[in-house]
């Protein structure tokens, strides 16, 4: 390599480095202020996150960033590079080609925009007033309609924004995709609904002691493989992971009192992200591409451990006596009972409490509505009575007001279009992935059964988990199971379970 080329590629790994350690200490911020920092030091803090960020930016879109790139894509150096520092290099092009063509002045308009359209959300959800947010919503619309000029349009406007979230996900792959799910959940839902074999849930439902609960909550993370010496488990409103770097992955989780399993599975589900990112080789830390390969990848690692593992009936067979002794003559309902219990179907209009069957019809309203929007020219005004009328077809419910509707999410308020999808993908990606563990991992399901999750999380780690953002998710796929998404597998597992817990 000439001599000005391996000078670039040295400035060019600082830089990635030094973003990489500004991101860093913002998790850190960030994760102190989900936890409990001091609500007067609060406004201060958004200050100097807001400052930080501001050099971050300034620093990805740097010209010189730009020429160094340059540099390191002409064919000759290119092919010298080693396959992460390749990697690097087309994943910084992708993230700079956007974040560049963003004029300051616009993007500085916009998250001014986006915080305070998030703010009049929050008070419109809870005053029940779309009127009052519709303005905001209009306006939050217009800005991401500018940004997809500005970036420019894929095949469609909408393919645009969801390339940001899952890479290379177009509305062609999702129509057929989200179609053929949608065509089999319904009827699947409506079986279930019209069964009179209806798990009983009341048992579920008493005052559980909270510290037994996180007992029982870090003794599951421990089988899981989760590394305290690499995290640890906080609270917090709302659940969540952030890995720092693989030596520090941070979850949290909230305990509710009057139910069992509520925070155990929002654990679950947090330590399945967890284990993704403190399982990253080493060779990646430090650049960012130690992280994973998308919204969707990241949401199968905790959906699989959520529902797949954590909802499965060898899972309960294993740890139900463990959780009976948490709490002593709490739960006498048997080991089939609890495990029904714990997967009951209900249509309900709120996203997050879905079940595991409903839950991917939220989200193909919210995909349709977004297509409405971004594609066919939808307005805001008009968006409440679509999602009215949405909720009706595909669940057979009406919210009663827009609280429990279209306010019901934030997403939409600071700008996150496209993002939604990655969520049902998750759901998709799981299943097709516990597909090919079952035919690699020899009594897969004798292993859970007997308490022996390890095996499990070491095949995630070294499919999935160490290639960080070394793959792309569809390479990913690919290479886990010969053939890209096919929702197929999640129908396949759904059909299966639920037909034998309402036997349908
Ligand atoms: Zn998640």
């Amino acid at each position: 390599m000439a001599v000005q080329h391996s000078e670039a590629l040295n400035k060019f790994k600082e830089t990635i480095h030094k973003i990489k350690s500004y991101e860093e200490a913002l998790g850190v911020l960030y994760w102190d202020l989900r936890t409990g920092a001091p609500k007067k030091g609060m406004d201060h803090r958004s200050e100097v996150i807001g400052s930080l960020s501001g050099d971050m930016f300034k620093l990805s879109t740097s010209p010189e960033l730009g020429e160094w790139l340059s540099t390191l894509e002409e064919k000759s150096t290119y092919s010298e590079l080693t396959e992460i520092d390749q990697r690097l290099v087309l994943e910084t092009r992708k993230d700079y080609d956007r974040s560049v063509k963003i004029p300051p002045k616009l993007y500085q308009e916009y998250v001014i925009l986006s915080s305070q359209s998030e703010s009049k959300w929050e008070e419109a959800k809870e005053a029940n007033d779309y009127a009052s947010f519709q303005p905001y919503l209009e306006k939050v619309i217009d800005y991401t309609n500018q940004f997809i000029d500005l970036w420019g349009a894929k095949e469609t406007r909408y393919d645009t924004l969801l390339d940001q979230y899952e890479p290379g996900m177009t509305v062609a792959q999702l129509d057929g995709i989200f179609g053929g799910l949608r065509s089999q959940l319904v009827p699947l839902a409506a079986a279930i609904a019209a069964s009179p074999h209806q798990p009983d849930t009341s048992f579920l439902r008493q005052k559980f002691d909270k510290t037994a609960q996180k007992e029982f909550g870090l003794y599951i993370l421990n089988q899981m493989g989760y590394d305290f010496e690499a995290g640890r488990l906080d609270e917090s409103a709302h659940p969540f992971a952030t890995g720092l770097t693989p030596g520090d992955v941070r979850i949290t989780t909230r305990y509710q009192e009057d139910d069992v399993t509520n925070a155990l599975f929002g654990t679950i589900h947090e330590g399945g992200h967890a284990l993704y990112e403190q399982n990253i080789m080493k060779s990646l830390i430090g650049t960012t591409l130690c992280t994973g390969t998308s919204m969707g990848i990241h949401e199968s690692q905790s959906l699989f451990w959520e529902n797949i593992i954590g909802r499965s009936r060898p899972f309960w067979d294993s740890y139900y006596g463990e959780l009976q002794k948490k709490f002593p003559g709490q739960l006498d309902a048997s080991v089939d009972q609890f495990y029904r219990g714990n997967n009951i179907v209900q249509p309900s209009l709120i996203r997050i409490e879905a079940d595991e069957l409903t839950y991917s019809l939220h989200i193909i309203i919210r995909y349709e509505m977004e297509k409405l929007i971004f594609n066919g020219g939808a307005k805001a005004a008009d968006l409440p009575a679509i999602w009215n009328e949405k909720y009706k077809e595909y669940l057979g419910i009406t919210p009663p007001n827009d609280a429990k509707g279209i306010l019901q999410d934030v997403h939409w308020s600071g700008g996150a279009f496209g993002y939604f999808p990655s969520y049902s993908l998750g759901y998709m990606y799981a299943a097709q992935i516990a597909d090919t563990m079952e035919r690699e991992i020899d009594g897969m399901w004798s292993l859970v059964g007997g308490g022996n999750l390890l095996p499990i999380k070491e095949w995630l780690s070294d499919r999935i988990h160490k290639y960080g953002k070394m793959r792309t998710p569809s390479e990913l796929i690919q290479s886990i199971s010969g053939k890209p998404l096919d929702p197929q597998h999640l129908v396949t597992y759904l059909t299966k379970k639920y037909t034998d817990i309402y036997k349908l």
